[in-house]
Formats: C-alpha cells, structure tokens, sequence
C-alpha cells in the first residue's frame, strides 16, 4: 500500500548518508560556536535563540547547512544567498575544531596548511592562504595572523584545509 512511498524515500544515491559522532559537540564547541554567532551581525537578541539551536542541530547531523541555512533565511533582510553563506562560514568554522580535536585526541599535536588552488574570499585572503601552504601550525594554537589565530577553512569564504602531521612519519 505504502510502497511509492518507501519509493520516494530512497536516498539518492550522490548525497551518502554521513556518520557523524554527536559526542564531537562538546562544551567548547558549543561555546565558540555561540560567540561566532555573536558576531554575525544579522542575527539579533530576539532571533538569536532560534538560531543556535538550528546551527547546534545541523551540527549535530553532520553538517546539515539547509536546515541552518533555512532558520537563517527567516531573519528580516537575509537573502537565500547570504543564509547560504553564513551557514557555511559557522558549519565551516565547527567542523575545522571538531576536526582538529578528534585528531590531537589520537596524539596528533601539529597541522600544515594547504592552499586549496582555489580563491579563498579575496585577492586579499587568497595571497595571504597562498602564502601560508606548507606551514606548520599547531593544531590548539592555529597561526597568528595581525594579532588574529586562523585555522585552515576557519574564515569565511576560506576553501584551505590542513593535512595532520603524524608524529614519527618522516614527511
Ligand atoms: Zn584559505
């Protein structure tokens, strides 16, 4: 009876199901990801309860930008392309220190920064990242930049990752 329904709810087959470990969500990334809310300034006192939540559930479902994405979308004045934007930019920002947690959890202390090949936000950014490929960074510190720690992927607009070194692996 049901059967076009189970149908339909198929998975396609490009979005793969993604396993994420929620205990990931600590104190402190639950702490640093309502100060980076703070700062965004589109949201206000009076949206911004709504919000965390929706940015702490698509967290916690491995990165879910729509559903964050679409609360964002509520607030007067965002456009579809800048919720879009600001979703990525905090999802973004958790997932770099989730990332750099999971691996010092397993004894890894340092990083290095690649540049993607893409452009980060601006020709600013981009010479700045490009510069930055290659370097060492510990992962808890990030590298200072005018008085500022940045973490690979953790500004907006930003596409560089980090590789792990792994300690006693010549490079
Ligand atoms: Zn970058």
């Amino acid at each position: 009876m049901f059967g076009w329904l189970f149908k339909k709810a198929k998975p396609s087959k490009s979005l793969p199901t993604v396993q994420f470990d929620s205990s990931q969500v600590t104190d402190e990334i639950e702490e640093k990801l309502l100060a980076d809310l703070k700062a965004i300034p589109e949201i206000k006192a009076a949206d911004f309860d709504r919000i965390y939540d929706a940015a702490h559930t698509a967290i916690s479902r491995g990165r879910d930008a729509a559903h964050l994405s679409n609360a964002l979308l509520t607030i007067d004045g965002v456009t579809k392309k800048r919720a879009g934007a600001i979703a990525i930019h905090i999802l973004n920002r958790s997932t770099v220190r989730m990332n750099c947690n999971r691996q010092q959890s397993l004894g890894i202390t340092h990083g290095k920064w690649r540049f993607s090949n893409a452009p980060c936000a601006d020709a600013e950014m981009t010479a700045l990242h490009k510069s930055l490929d290659g370097r060492k960074f510990k992962l808890d510190e990030g590298v200072v930049v005018k008085g500022r720690r940045i973490w690979p992927g953790s500004e907006e607009g930003c596409r560089c990752t980090h590789s792990s070194i792994i300690p006693g692996l010549k490079e």
